[in-house]
């Protein structure tokens, strides 16, 4: 019997650092500034080719394992069982811990087989080297499907005002599960967006904060903006304070409609 979500003691923290193009020290330094600054989620993958540097910038924190929230993903090569095993070692290696937090497969593909990768995934909870098992670019009908063969607790899928398919939120809330928001600023794009600004100049926020803001108050959605410097770190963090109205929510959800 699965007993994935019985076996948890956390929960996936709603704000994270992403680190997709983040490589070597500077990789294990920004880690380690974010969880200074007070980032407890860590969003990495198998091809990011990052793990190692990841690890070491936990390490460098000093702060201790169970503190912190691992997100990790298997690349698509590795998706059979005996791969996703070998590959989660090599991934716990790496990152210098005993377990993960939420193990993902990174992107479906046409020959996976989805029920046997996730049973691999569901075993390694029950070898307690792993909590979560979740998905990622899963379109609502796939993760309709992945509901069947167990516990499976998360979608990260690309999420922001210009990009936000409300079926696939719609189907991680009918199904009580939650959706991570990867690129939340749009790469960037959102910092010249003169709507986002003008709410964010309302609430003395950023649009890039504005952006953050709209997909935490979506409901059942956790953040991971990739952010180099500290001071962008820093910014990102600082969302918690203020709340958009239910006409601010409206604009900027209308955004994704039209464009
Ligand atoms: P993003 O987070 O939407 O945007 C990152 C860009 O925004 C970077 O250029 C960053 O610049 C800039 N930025 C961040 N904070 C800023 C601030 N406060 N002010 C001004 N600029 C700021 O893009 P993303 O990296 O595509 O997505 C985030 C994470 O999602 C990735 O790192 C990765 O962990 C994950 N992801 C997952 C998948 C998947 O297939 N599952 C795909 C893509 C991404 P600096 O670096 O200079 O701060």
């Amino acid at each position: 019997m699965i007993t994935a979500e019985t076996k948890l003691n956390k929960i996936i923290p709603v704000l994270g650092l992403g680190t997709w193009e983040i490589t070597g020290k500077n990789c294990s330094n920004c880690v380690s500034t974010a969880l200074r600054l007070g980032y407890r989620h860590i969003d990495t993958a198998q091809m990011y080719r990052n793990e190692d540097y990841v690890g070491k910038g936990i390490k460098q924190s000093g702060l201790l394992r169970d503190d912190i929230f691992i997100t990790t993903k298997i690349a698509t090569g590795n998706l059979t069982p005996s791969r996703i095993r070998l590959s989660f070692i090599e991934s716990l290696k790496k990152l210098e811990t005993e377990y993960i937090d939420l193990l993902l497969i990174h992107w479906p593909t046409a020959s996976m087989n989805l029920k046997a990768c996730l049973d691999t995934m569901f075993e390694l909870v029950e070898d307690n080297v792993l909590n979560f098992v979740g998905v990622s670019n899963f379109s609502s009908q796939l993760f309709e499907e992945a509901q069947n063969y167990g516990p499976v607790v998360n979608n990260q899928v690309v999420f922001n005002p210009y990009e936000a398919d409300r079926s696939i939120l719609d189907s991680v809330k009918r199904n009580g599960k939650t959706l991570t928001a990867y690129s939340p600023l749009a790469r960037g794009k959102v910092y010249n967006d003169d709507r986002l600004k003008k709410i964010g100049k309302e609430h003395g926020k950023t649009a890039g904060q504005v952006s953050l803001r709209w997909l935490l108050q979506l409901g059942d959605i956790s953040v991971i903006p990739k952010a180099s410097s500290e001071d962008h770190q820093f910014e990102n963090l600082d969302i918690f304070d203020f709340e958009l109205n239910d006409e601010e929510m409206k604009q900027i959800s209308g955004i994704s409609y039209k464009e």
